[in-house]
């Protein structure tokens, strides 16, 4: 398991609405985000850090966000489409997050109530440092929170 070293801790102040990707995902939340080497800056910047998969990822290339102008997949008149909803069904399972809940969450109260939720769900209860999507454990402390997660 990959630990970060306390001094580079993030905490959920740092899931800045810009960091939200199109699909409705906090790039905040992403281990590509949070680990100490190589890291990404989140889908709106450019590619460094990005894995092949990312590199690859149809949502943050799809034609449709420069075209129209789309700031989130929110505003598609495709919502939700295949992509999309394979990108959400592999999030729910493997992890515990939703991106069509995101988008709808968006929707329904803004960016700014979307994130301060993002804030208050992400923080470790035991260090305050920002959990990760894609691990099962804080990754500054242990903590373990779910023992349902599969590792990333
Ligand atoms: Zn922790």
């Amino acid at each position: 398991m990959l630990k970060v070293k306390a001094g580079e801790k993030r905490t959920p102040q740092d899931l800045r609405i810009d960091l939200i990707a199109p699909c409705g995902m906090n790039c905040g939340l992403c281990m590509c985000y949070l680990r100490e080497k190589n890291t990404c800056e989140g889908c709106r910047s450019g590619d460094k850090g990005k894995s092949k998969s990312v590199l690859s990822c149809t949502i943050r290339k799809c034609e449709m966000v420069p075209e129209s102008n789309l700031r989130f997949c929110l505003d598609c008149a495709k919502l939700p489409c295949p992509r999309l909803k394979r990108l959400d069904a592999r999030y729910r399972e493997k992890y515990r997050m939703s991106m069509l809940e995101n988008l709808h969450a968006i929707r329904e109260n803004g960016t700014e109530k979307f994130v301060e939720s993002e804030r208050a769900r992400w923080r470790c209860s035991e260090c305050g440092g920002v959990q990760c999507v894609h691990t099962a454990e804080c990754i500054y402390c242990g903590y373990v929170w779910t023992t349902t997660i599969l590792a990333g």
